[in-house]
């Protein structure tokens, strides 16, 4: 195994161990909560995080509340993270069938 597939490797190992992972992208959705008098009937609109990810298919969203922000955040770069680290490593492995070594 070469010094970059071990590294890579250790680093999916790391993450595979105990990191939160979730897919999806985080959207900012401005919208009107329906109060005649609150600000956002004057046009100013309040503004919600989402996780957009879609399901077997099926588009999804998921509000976060502000309090998650910042361990969704977290789960959300870890799983990118893990899918980059797969990447480079198939990636190693398509080179291998390529030059035909095994
Ligand atoms: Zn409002």
């Amino acid at each position: 195994m070469s010094p970059r597939e071990r590294d890579r490797r250790s680093q999916l190992a790391q993450l595979a161990r105990g990191a939160g992972l979730l897919r999806g992208t985080l959207a900012i959705r401005k919208r009107v909560c329906g109060k005649p008098n609150c600000k956002c009937a004057k046009g100013e609109k309040h503004a919600s995080l989402y996780l957009v990810a879609s399901y077997e298919g099926c588009p999804r969203q998921l509000f976060i509340p502000k309090d998650w922000e910042p361990q969704v955040r977290r789960w959300v770069k870890q799983y990118q993270q893990v899918r980059k680290l797969l990447e480079e490593i198939s990636l190693i492995y398509w080179d291998k069938v390529k030059k035909r070594q095994g």
